[in-house]
């Protein structure tokens, strides 16, 4: 059984659904990125940090795989990890972050 999480991601140009999963993955895996089928599978009941956390390293994991990057396991968690750690330390940032994506699509930077 599984539930659609949030709305449908663009992923550099490939579309993602991201879907909450029953905790079927083996031990100590939350989730998921399934490129062939354009799904992001996340073990639901997780904690909102853990979530996000989650989230965020399988769409790192999409970007590796359309970039062909290469990443490690190790470099894609801690980048995850790290990035949740700097939004949940300044929350101002989001905002910034907001201002400046929607001012660049209005002045065509
Ligand atoms: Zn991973």
């Amino acid at each position: 059984m599984s539930d659609k999480l949030i709305e449908d991601l663009d992923i550099l140009g490939k579309p993602y659904q991201v879907v909450l999963v029953d905790p079927t993955f083996e031990e100590g895996t939350y989730g998921q990125c399934d490129d062939a089928n354009g799904t992001l599978k996340i073990r639901r009941g997780q904690k909102d940090l853990l979530e996000l956390d989650t989230v965020l390293h399988e769409m790192t994991h999409a970007i590796d795989f359309a970039m062909a990057l290469r990443l490690k396991e190790r470099q894609v968690a801690a980048y995850a990890a790290g990035l949740v750690c700097v939004l949940k330390a300044n929350p101002h940032l989001l905002d910034y972050i907001w201002e400046k994506l929607n001012a660049e699509s209005d002045d065509g930077n």
